[in-house]
């Protein structure tokens, strides 16, 4: 079935392929195949006939955002790599450019396969507003909706126009509007359940060269404008790159600090009645001071609580466990878990458990992961 594949055009069976090499935490075991697919057609063909077939099936991106499991893995790899790229107006009188509000403004319309940054430096290197502060966020075009990629004040649903998708169960391959796509925080309809893969995706720009609003007081400090004032994209996009690099948060292959998953954990939200508890268990454990500076946002269905700052005050600081443990916190950032190099899954898992347990244990809060798990779970 496999061998059939291969005539497809723009299909490429990779031999012997190992997660560990396509993934940014370096772990993963060896799957049946990996099919690489260079055009949305090929896409299409392999997941529709793997599908037909029964095929368990992984689609992948840039691999940034899967913990996978050790050894054989009963699935084949379908990686989409279609990269194409173009630009046209909107349609004159549709919603304004970047959540402007005014009529028109670019549309850009990547290939899923197109690696996220390439896209954000093409269109801010053409003056166009709207992505930059999603600069430096590893992995593919295709895969932003998924979990609504977010950095920095901004989500990809405040930009995105409408995604292209190949629906699996029906086998068709349409175009939807951002509301079929059920994006809330770090996930989607897609998350988790495999259910459409995403062939190309259209994103509204700001044509006069305006950034979005900037409401992140760490990067509107940086760049000396008042919260919620937009600015120059290109500098945006440099002072966003050199925010992430000091947190680790830019792929480096000099860098064990960033082989990782990026946060490992959501920000929790619990229901607003719940958080006097957990101050209560924040001042037993710190004292008063510390629990009155605990970061707490209104949210969507209650408070949102910063997971690293609950990773760090439960006693696993920047580092944990030790310099010489295989898989560890990143020394820059409390919220991603790294591998230094010869991590197993089984080591980043018993890390993430001891972790996600610690926290409960000291606040009562409960951290959910935020990558995909393959053939494994925390
Ligand atoms: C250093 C670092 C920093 C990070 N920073 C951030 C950040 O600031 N904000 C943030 O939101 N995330 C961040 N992440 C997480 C990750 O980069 C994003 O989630 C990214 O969008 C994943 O893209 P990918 O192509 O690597 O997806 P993969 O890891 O390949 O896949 C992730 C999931 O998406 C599915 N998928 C992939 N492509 C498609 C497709 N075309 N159609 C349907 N499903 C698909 C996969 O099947 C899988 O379930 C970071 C990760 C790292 C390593």
């Amino acid at each position: 079935m496999i061998r059939g594949l291969s005539a497809v055009a723009g299909l490429r069976v990779v031999p012997d392929p190992r997660l560990a090499d396509l993934t940014t935490l370096r772990i993963g075991g060896r799957p049946h195949a990996l099919v690489e697919c260079e055009t949305a057609d090929a896409v299409t063909a392999a997941v529709g006939a793997l599908d037909a077939a029964g095929v368990p099936v992984l689609v992948l991106g840039g691999g940034s955002n899967l913990v996978v499991a050790g050894g054989h893995l009963d699935m084949v790899v379908v990686a989409v790599r279609n990269r194409e790229i173009g630009y046209r107006e909107a349609d004159a009188g549709g919603a304004g450019g970047a959540g402007t509000g005014d009529a028109g403004g670019i549309i850009v319309r990547a290939g899923a396969g197109l690696t996220w940054d390439d896209l954000v430096a093409d269109t801010v290197g053409r003056g166009y507003g709207g992505l930059e502060c999603l600069s430096g966020i590893p992995g593919s075009v295709g895969a932003t909706p998924v979990q609504n990629v977010g950095a920095y004040g901004v989500e990809v649903a405040q930009v995105l126009h409408r995604v292209r998708w190949y629906d699996r169960a029906a086998g068709t391959d349409e175009w939807v509007e951002p509301a079929a796509l059920g994006l809330a925080y770090r996930t989607s309809v897609l998350k988790n359940t495999g259910t459409a893969v995403v062939l190309e995706v259209d994103f509204r720009l700001d044509a006069a060269g305006r950034s979005e609003p900037i409401r992140y007081a760490e990067l509107a400090g940086r760049l000396g404008v008042a919260p919620g004032e937009r600015a120059d994209p290109a500098v945006v996009r440099r002072t966003v790159l050199e925010l992430r690099r000091g947190k680790g948060m830019v792929l480096d292959d000099d860098d064990a600090d960033t082989w990782s998953a990026g946060s490992f954990f959501t920000n929790p939200v619990v229901p607003e009645d719940r958080l006097p508890t957990v101050r209560s268990r924040v001042t037993e454990r710190l004292g008063a001071e510390q629990a009155g500076q605990m970061p707490a946002f209104a949210a969507a269905g209650g408070v949102k609580l910063s997971a690293g700052w609950l990773i760090e005050r439960a006693g696993f600081g920047k580092g944990h466990p030790s310099s010489s443990s295989p898989a560890r916190l990143s020394t820059k950032h409390t919220l991603a878990l790294t591998n230094r190099g010869s991590a197993t899954a089984d080591d980043v898992i018993a890390l993430a458990r001891e972790v996600r347990d610690g926290v409960f244990e000291a606040f009562g809060v409960e951290l959910h992961p935020e990558p995909v798990w393959v053939g494994c779970s925390i």
